[in-house]
């Protein structure tokens, strides 16, 4: 069965004014619909790859054809994050729980967490991710080009950062460091306290 673009689960608008309505729409309809169809495409010429859950595709490319490889690390990896993505964001949570004490073991405190995190956005050079990820149960901030995910490496996201700049530009224009900040604003603790309590598992 082919791939579908999941639903977002609230309006375009919900992450005004941080994110904005159009960004939501153009980032969900558009990239990441274009996502699902190149994975799509790539995979139609093997149905049992078809049938897999994209997150264990991309977790183990070397199993994936020589010849489409390349597509799924892309369009895989973007469907995957994005799915990811759409679900960790939401207005009006802060900090809590397992996750914080695991974070202030870690970083020291969230501030300093946040500075780290915001530093792994501004520094990677042109496309991709920052993310927060679970490496053998220790928590570590990683950076990734393009659409690659941690799980290509074998870590866990548990939170993470679209810096590509189809997810600001239109609102931040090259302001990636007013999008970071704003994006603080919008991470859904309840979410990452999830991913954080079944990556441990
Ligand atoms: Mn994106």
């Amino acid at each position: 069965m082919a791939h579908k673009l999941p639903p977002l689960k609230y309006d375009y608008n919900a992450l005004e004014p941080y994110i904005d309505e159009e960004t939501m729409r153009i980032h969900h309809t558009k990239h990441h619909q274009a996502y699902v169809d190149k994975l799509n495409a790539a995979l139609e010429i093997d149905e049992g790859l078809m049938d897999l859950d994209p997150v264990e595709l991309i977790k183990d490319l070397d199993a994936v054809p020589e010849k489409i490889r390349m597509a799924v690390r892309n369009h895989g990896g973007g469907h995957v994050n994005h799915s990811f993505l759409w679900e960790i964001m939401k207005k009006g949570t802060k900090p809590h729980g397992e996750i914080l004490k695991a974070i202030e073991k870690r970083f020291t405190n969230i501030d300093k967490f946040k500075e780290e995190l915001k530093n792994a956005a501004l520094t990677r050079f042109g496309s991709g991710w920052a993310w927060l990820g679970l490496n053998n149960e220790k928590l570590e901030i990683i950076s990734t080009l393009n659409q690659d995910s941690p799980l290509m490496e074998g870590k866990t996201p548990i939170l993470g950062i679209d810096v590509w700049e189809h997810a600001y530009y239109l609102k931040h224009k090259s302001n990636r460091t007013a999008y970071v900040d704003d994006f603080f604003n919008v991470i859904n603790w309840d979410k990452i306290n999830e991913h954080y309590k079944i990556a441990l598992r």
